[in-house]
């Protein structure tokens, strides 16, 4: 390579003229391709086919490429080379689907929203060369881009190839298929540009004419694309292939010129420069690249590829100069090997795409990095950009003022009006206010500055959101929240004033953050409840299940994930997937008939996570509102199936598993001899367990939850919570209500008793009554079950209104509430 030494030389106001320039440019080529473009435009498909012959030594049968032709390529395909393309597509499908844009709305005065909209084109051209070498890549960086901007129509253009009998490159041709794009046709070069910029006609094939066209080529393809920009957009001038590698006396000799000649490979013409400040790296360079050359298949190409007026070393005095040179040359590609390598890319601003450090290769980037390797030459650098999403996107205004905010800024629209001469587009706006009188626009900007308002950043999805919900009213029997109605014993109120007295005296300090006495106390606990014997490990306690359960959407849920519940279910769960902007899905609604209460439809439940999966599932059991509980049966059926239904890993596309979330939190009232959901744990990894001391335990107003799972979730669960979180007076209260469980739990055989009781009164009554076990009922259907709920709370009787449509649900209260609902029932009725 020859060397350019601006050492000792002072850099001139265009440096361009010092630096490797190509012998014909894209200006020149222009001149070439003009008559070309002409010919396509007058004669059409006869054109192509002359041309075809003249340029690709071959005539093809026909411009479009069968079908059959690309199914058959595809079967035909090496399997490694499609697993190798399976890579690359997925990469760059993941890349370019982050630089979606997103849509705004901005309220600009009040009243006055101008949206910005983005538009996929309708129809693309999509260039993939195929003189040289071969490049099913282009296929993947042209296809992907388009298709994840939404582009319906396109149609690939590749050269044909006389060793292919006429038809375009077959792994091209497999690359088509596996995107699933059927319009090819087999032209090439700069006829190929003009062939979709102005369509054709084939027989029964008519191209239509497309709305851009993209992709690299050599420097035909980039003249042709500056010669039909009249008709359609382009994305940038992607011609011959450049390379500029910054490098430093840090840099591998053997690695910078592996990099040079990787580029020099595509054709005789690419640039391949080398510019640093290290006479020693030139010196290295010098004495191994002949050597490695040689031992490259194409070495004659890139041999003369490196020899050509395009390629160089260029030496400079300081890094800062080199910077300086790269910057002004602005190369399609540019690696920086140089200390610092990341932090110097940060001043970059007009290289195509830029590769950092010793391990991003340029090819990275051609293949497999999931960037594009469509990007702009010649220097065009300065200002376009290589191709991504927004070029297959159009973004567009929409302009929506109400009557109010266009009478804000009508005095200044009708000032600008006057100014520029046109006094009827002032009428437009005045004409709207007929009879009014307009401020001057000097009035009116005084005016609003003084009453700029100061705005909240309020979140768009809480703006309809009330707060939960229960209505809390003074009332003397209150059956409306699921608690036991029961005060604790005296001999746990007693454990508690102690427990706490002695907390007190270490208020002073934090509590224990991850609460493991608590914890323990509680695998205890479990085990003689439910016969499960657990380590600590795998419990964890917070501020009750409610939070438990916010904290696994917070570790487990987030943007871009799912969960989901069966209607009807607890309502809390919808705020905690808003709360942690996770997507809400319930599955299920009410049926045609008033008298047929939901039940829980595991087959339904099943397909909702097959197609959704969501990375959690909430199962209530006993379920809020019906009471209704769900056999281990059906449970290890849906754990069997959660195994896979959680989101794909993005890189491989595994599925993981669903969490399924069996929230246990009236598990205590279910049916003496009926087993927990905790005897599925030990097999089960993706199961948590929720439990709570809000309901049977008597100490809602503890706010003590706590959940029962593998390690590894309570783990991830740990990262996620607010330190201090359980604090001391709440441990230490929890610890002494665990040590009364066995007395606390004598009064469920009695609420049982109770809610048996009260659900054959209200069927008595002709109710529909949800077999429950739980400590509460729902039942209905009533006509006017507002009406019904007004008249009890005013007979001083609180129940709750949730539930289907005409159904209400009564906490089961101590034998006199309960008789006390019973009469007013009847009344309100
Ligand atoms: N799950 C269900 C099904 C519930 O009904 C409730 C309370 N009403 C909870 C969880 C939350 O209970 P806590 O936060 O009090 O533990």
């Amino acid at each position: 390579m020859r060397i350019i030494d601006l050492r000792g030389t002072a850099f001139p106001s265009d440096l361009q003229s010092l630096l490797p320039r190509p012998k014909i440019d894209t200006t020149a080529a222009t001149a070439i391709v003009t008559p070309l473009v002409e010919e396509v435009r007058e004669r059409g498909a006869a054109a192509l086919y002359d041309l075809a012959e003249r340029f690709d030594g071959v005539r093809p049968h026909s411009l479009r490429v069968p079908p059959e032709a690309l199914g058959q390529a595809l079967l035909n395909l090496d399997p490694a080379v499609r697993r190798a393309l399976e890579v690359a597509i997925e990469n760059a499908r993941i890349a370019h689907t982050a630089q979606l844009p997103e849509p705004a709305a901005t309220e600009v005065i009040p009243g006055g929203i101008v949206y910005q909209r983005w538009v996929p084109l309708g129809r693309v051209g999509l260039y993939v060369p195929g003189g040289l070498a071969v490049y099913p890549s282009s296929v993947v960086m042209n296809v992907v881009t388009a298709q994840v901007a939404g582009v319906k129509s396109m149609v690939v253009a590749s050269p044909p190839q006389s060793r292919f009998g006429g038809l375009p490159h077959p792994t091209v041709l497999a690359a088509c298929a596996m995107l699933g794009v059927d319009e090819v046709i087999a032209v090439g070069g700069a006829q190929a540009i003009a062939a979709m910029a102005y369509g054709f006609t084939d027989g029964e094939y008519r191209c239509r004419a497309v709305d851009k066209v993209t992709g690299p080529g050599n420097v035909y393809v980039a003249a042709a694309k500056r010669v039909v920009q009249a008709v359609c957009g382009i994305d940038s001038e992607a011609g011959t292939t450049e390379i500029a590698v910054l490098a430093d006396e840090t840099a591998q000799p053997e690695f910078v010129c592996a990099d040079l000649i990787s580029q020099a490979e595509h054709d005789p013409a690419a640039a391949s420069v080398l510019v640093t400040n290290s006479s020693t790296l030139v010196d290295q360079v010098q004495g191994i690249l002949p050597s490695m050359v040689d031992a490259c298949v194409e070495k004659e190409r890139i041999a003369t590829a490196l020899a050509g007026p395009q390629s160089a070393v260029v030496l400079t005095e300081t890094l800062e100069d080199a910077l300086e040179v790269v910057e002004s040359y602005a190369p399609e590609h540019l690696e920086i090997q140089t200390q610092n390598a990341l932090e110097l890319s940060e001043r970059i601003t007009t290289a195509g795409a830029v590769f950092i450090g010793d391990f991003s290769p340029v090819p990275l980037g051609d293949y497999v990095a999931g960037s594009n390797h469509v990007l702009p030459t010649g220097g065009t650098a300065r200002y376009s950009a290589g191709l991504n999403v927004t070029q297959y996107l159009r973004s567009m205004q929409v302009v929506d003022y109400s009557r109010s905010a266009l009478r804000q800024v009508a005095p200044a629209l009708i000032a600008l009006a006057e100014a520029e001469g046109l006094p009827a587009h002032g009428q437009a706006a005045q004409v709207r206010f007929q009879g009014e009188v307009l401020p001057s626009v000097l009035e009116e900007v005084e005016g609003s500055v003084s009453n700029v308002a100061v705005r909240l950043p309020f979140r768009p999805e809480l703006s309809e959101v009330e707060p939960y919900g229960a209505p809390m009213i003074d009332v003397p029997v209150r059956l409306n929240v699921n608690e036991n109605p029961f005060q604790p014993n005296p001999e746990v109120i007693d454990s508690i004033a102690e427990a706490v007295r002695s907390a007190a005296t270490e208020l002073n300090r934090y509590a224990d953050r991850d609460a493991v006495d608590l914890r323990q106390e509680l695998a205890s606990y479990v085990h003689a409840e439910a016969g499960v014997q657990v380590a600590v490990d795998r419990v964890w306690a917070a501020n009750g299940s409610n939070e438990i359960m916010i904290q696994l959407l917070q570790a487990f849920g987030g943007p871009g994930r799912r969960v989901l519940a069966l209607w009807p279910t607890y309502s809390m769960y919808e705020e905690y997937a808003r709360d942690t902007n996770t997507a809400w899905v319930l599955e299920g609604g009410p049926g045609a008939n008033p008298r047929e209460l939901p039940r829980f439809d595991s087959e339904v439940f099943i397909a909702a996570m097959r197609r959704e999966r969501p990375a959690v599932v909430f199962v209530p059991s006993p379920n809020n509102p019906t009471g209704e509980s769900i056999s281990n049966q059906t449970l290890e059926t849906i754990l069997e199936v959660a195994k896979t239904t959680g989101p794909r890993v993005a890189r491989t596309g595994q599925p993981t598993a669903t969490i399924v979330v069996l929230d246990e939190a009236y598990a205590e009232f279910r049916a003496e001899g009926t087993a927990s959901g905790l005897e599925l744990l030990d097999d089960h990894p993706h199961l948590v367990v929720t439990r709570t001391l809000s309901k049977a335990f008597a100490a809602a107003g503890l706010r003590l939850g706590y959940m029962i799972a593998s390690p590894e979730i309570v783990h991830e669960v740990q990262k996620v919570r607010l330190p201090y979180h359980l604090s001391l007076v709440t441990q230490a209260a929890a610890r002494a209500c665990l040590q009364h469980a066995g007395t606390q739990m004598e009064q469920i055989a009695l609420i049982r008793a109770e809610r048996d009781e009260l659900a054959s009164w209200l069927e008595e009554q002709g109710f529909v009554v949800a077999p429950s076990s739980s400590n509460f009922l729902l039942f209905g259907p009533l006509s006017k079950r507002h009406e019904v709920w007004r008249n009890l709370v005013e007979s001083g009787v609180l129940i709750r209104e949730v539930g289907p449509e005409g159904y209400l649900r009564v906490t089961v209260g101590t034998p006199t509430e309960n008789e006390i609902f019973r009469q007013a029932l009847k009344e309100a009725l």
